[in-house]
């Protein structure tokens, strides 16, 4: 009797690319069929404010792309609409497979949701399997030598350099991409997926999205990541690598991030990788602490009540604050989707010390609009900013935004690009407009509280209130 063929379905979702790929390696090994599958999953959809969001265009242009690819090799993308607990069973069931291979997701929202899928899939007799993918240590892998989570960077950093050896990721997981299965077969099982079937319309990021472009990119920084020491913090260059979009989304593999890192033999390759480890940290940091997602992670500071005005993060968020260098930063989010990593602790740090508002506030804006949007880091990064997380600023050590803007930003070039209506000043002048003399104002066509706004606080005042503020919550 000839043996029916072993046939496996491969849910991408934060691995939208064919290269270096876990899952689809994973179902290519164990089954003699395969077939790639995405969910626009609309209990996320759902929930996103901007029906013009630029992040819904970056996954529609990376699969278009992946469809392409898959259609070089015969098959092509089956694109679902719905919500994913109801749309792989069925589509799993439709096509006769009898696994289901996806890449793990740490966020709680969706261990619940794959939760649910592993039930639904048992009932109908189909087995479900997520394989390691968007990390190099997953939670439970790292241990400090008591045997409980890290909470602090630098010994959790020390623990994975001591526990990565070259075959971690000797070399790319690549899939068999003949055992796809023909695209006839496939016609009937895909969902439109044009904007307007998912109810939202086309807004294209800043950032080319893709594969093709995530691995250009890699390569063009490997040029520049000598210098990733010297020039990370200065937003006006072309310091970081800009992948953080692709790391988010799986255009580029982890993998592929960490083997250049190491490939290179340079100060500036060996920081890198340290900041590709927070990455791994803050994923780890939030499985063994889900609570992160609504509360501070040091419970004391979740009785604060922060007493900062809407009208002042109102401010924050439209870039009319009168601190240039938060202004700046802040137009850059809105028009671009990305920022910069020392302006994004700049102004998170702005808002919770010098504006004194919840960081939750800022974490929501920041999680409408970045591109790069990850909940683990923005998390991570936010309670840093506020103090309230593991391993965070300490909360009497606070930024000074014009102090930060003379160093990170020397010739005003960031302000100039963002802030048009001070680029006619120069020197501490356009770091801090409110103390240039009335002819270097007039000259530069600015008019205070009319072309730029008068600082909507004053930085000294508010530190101190903050210390004041963090200081007894830390007593309690
Ligand atoms: C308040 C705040 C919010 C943040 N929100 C996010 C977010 O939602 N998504 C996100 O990917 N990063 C976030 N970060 C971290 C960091 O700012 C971005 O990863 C970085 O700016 C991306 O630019 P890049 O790719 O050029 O980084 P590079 O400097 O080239 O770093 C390489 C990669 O390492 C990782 N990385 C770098 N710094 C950090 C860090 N501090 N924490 C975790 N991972 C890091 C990113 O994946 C990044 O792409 C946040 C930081 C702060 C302070």
């Amino acid at each position: 009797m000839p043996t029916v063929p072993r046939r496996a379905l491969c849910w991408i979702r934060r691995d939208l690319r064919l290269h270096d790929h876990a899952a689809l390696t994973l179902a290519t090994q164990l089954a003699d069929e395969v077939v790639v599958t995405f969910v626009f999953d609309t209990t996320i959809l759902d929930l996103l404010v901007d029906k013009d969001d630029k992040r819904v265009s970056l996954i529609h242009q990376s699969l278009q792309e992946l469809d392409s690819k898959l259609q070089r090799h015969g098959s092509k993308l089956v694109v679902r609409h719905g919500d994913p607990v109801v749309e792989i069973p069925a589509l799993a069931q439709a096509l006769g497979c009898t696994d289901v291979i996806a890449g793990r997701d740490y966020e709680p929202s969706s261990i619940l949701r794959d939760a649910s899928v592993v039930t639904a899939l048992g009932a109908a007799g189909i087995q479900f399997q997520t394989v390691k993918d968007t990390v190099i240590f997953e939670g439970g892998e790292m241990l400090s030598q008591s045997g409980t989570p890290f909470r602090v960077y630098t010994p959790y950093s020390n623990a994975w350099r001591g526990k990565f050896d070259q075959e971690t990721c000797a070399g790319p997981l690549n899939p068999d991409l003949n055992k796809l299965v023909p695209a006839a077969d496939l016609e009937s099982h895909s969902s439109s997926w044009s904007f307007e079937d998912l109810g939202f319309s086309e807004n294209s990021p800043s950032v080319p999205a893709g594969e093709d472009v995530g691995l250009a990119s890699l390569d063009r920084f490997v040029g520049v990541v000598p210098r990733y020491s010297e020039d990370r913090d200065f937003p006006a260059k072309q310091g970081t690598s800009g992948l953080s979009v692709h790391l988010r989304f799986g255009t580029i593999s982890i993998r592929d991030a960490v083997r250049m890192a190491l490939s290179q033999d340079s100060k500036g390759a060996d920081k890198w990788l340290a900041e590709l480890i927070w990455r791994d940290f803050y994923q780890d940091l939030l499985f063994h602490n889900p609570h992160v997602v609504t509360h501070a992670f040091q419970p004391q500071f979740d009785s604060v009540e922060y007493p900062g005005e809407t009208s002042w993060f109102d401010a924050w968020c439209e870039g009319q604050t009168g601190y240039p260098l938060i202004d700046a930063a802040m137009r850059c989010l809105l028009a671009t989707g990305w920022m910069h990593n020392r302006l994004r602790m700049v102004v998170a740090s702005f808002l919770t010390k010098d504006l004194l508002i919840d960081y939750r506030r800022g974490e929501s804006h920041f999680a409408r609009y970045l591109l790069d949007f990850d909940l683990a880091s923005n998390n991570g990064g936010w309670q840093w900013a506020a103090s309230t997380g593991a391993d965070a600023q300490p909360y009497f050590r606070i930024f000074n935004p014009v102090l930060q803007s003379l160093k990170f930003d020397p010739d005003g070039e960031f302000i100039r690009k963002w802030v048009p209506e001070l680029s006619m000043l120069y020197g501490k002048s356009i770091h801090w407009p409110h103390e240039a003399s009335a002819m270097e104002l007039g000259g530069a066509n600015v008019v205070i509280g009319e072309t730029y706004p008068h600082p909507i606080v004053n930085h000294h005042l508010q530190r101190d209130k903050a210390i004041r503020l963090l200081e007894t919550a830390k007593k309690q």
